[in-house]
């Protein structure tokens, strides 16, 4: 089972991508996670990323491609995975496509999950993030049991610097220009499935689980 998941910047991506990664038992891979994890540890790939994220930008393609490459090559990722926030880009999703096509391998499944920009201010600036262990909370709509540390950690939650207002609405433009053009790419491809991303998260998984399992 290989899946993508598609949506605007805080559309709920991460938290779906996580419970299918723990229904089907197949890794959940976020480039977003895997840049934090590098800023956090002070690599030189994570320096130069930080610039481009802080500000609202993708990171350059050649930086993320190959860091994607690598983690999909991996062993646990045999029996496939769910990709958060990647492809982000058209050239992003053709060389991932390369990648599976010289595999005889493609993705099943790329889910959209739609939540119109209205919506999606209010979700990021209530979005709490451990960076321990990349569980994510919302402080109106899935509030950890102690306000301000990780349920599964006891790590601090912090609110992401490019969550903030200002750089939401950044990213958002970042979105229609950049990313909404794999809505098309995978329509023609005959995966593409769109799932409506306002309902409660049990009811967004419950759509995506009939999509998978159908
Ligand atoms: P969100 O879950 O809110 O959409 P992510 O954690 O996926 O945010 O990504 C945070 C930031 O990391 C993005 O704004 C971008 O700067 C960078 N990033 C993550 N994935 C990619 C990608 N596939 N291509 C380019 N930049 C990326
Ligand atoms: P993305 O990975 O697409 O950026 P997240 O999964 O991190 O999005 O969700 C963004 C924020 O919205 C988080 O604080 C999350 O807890 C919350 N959230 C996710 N899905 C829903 C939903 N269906 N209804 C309300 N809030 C949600
Ligand atoms: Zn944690």
């Amino acid at each position: 089972m290989k899946v993508i998941m598609l949506g605007a910047p805080g559309a709920g991506k991460g938290t779906q991508a996580k419970r299918i990664a723990d229904k089907w038992g197949i890794p959940h891979i976020s480039t977003g996670d895997i840049f934090r994890a590098n800023i956090k540890s002070g690599t030189s790939l994570g320096m130069e990323a930080k610039g481009y994220m802080d500000q609202g930008l993708l990171v350059p393609d050649e930086l993320t491609v190959k860091m994607l490459l690598d983690r999909v090559s991996q062993e646990d990722c045999k029996e496939g995975y769910v990709l958060d926030g990647f492809p982000r880009t058209i050239p992003q999703a053709e060389v991932l496509n390369k990648a599976l096509t010289e595999l005889e391998d493609s993705i099943d499944y790329a889910v959209n999950v739609d939540v119109p920009d209205k919506n999606i201010v209010s979700r990021m600036a209530g979005r709490r993030a451990c960076l321990s262990c990349g569980a994510t909370y919302h402080v109106e709509y899935a509030p950890s049991k102690e306000e301000g540390i990780c349920d599964r950690c006891e790590q601090p939650l912090i609110l992401r610097d490019d969550d903030k207002p200002e750089t939401v609405t950044k990213r958002l433009m970042v979105y229609h220009e950049q990313t909404l053009p794999l809505i098309d790419y995978y329509t023609k491809k005959g995966v593409l499935r769109t799932v409506d991303g306002t309902q409660d998260m049990e009811k967004v998984f419950e759509s995506i689980v009939a999509i998978l399992e159908g």
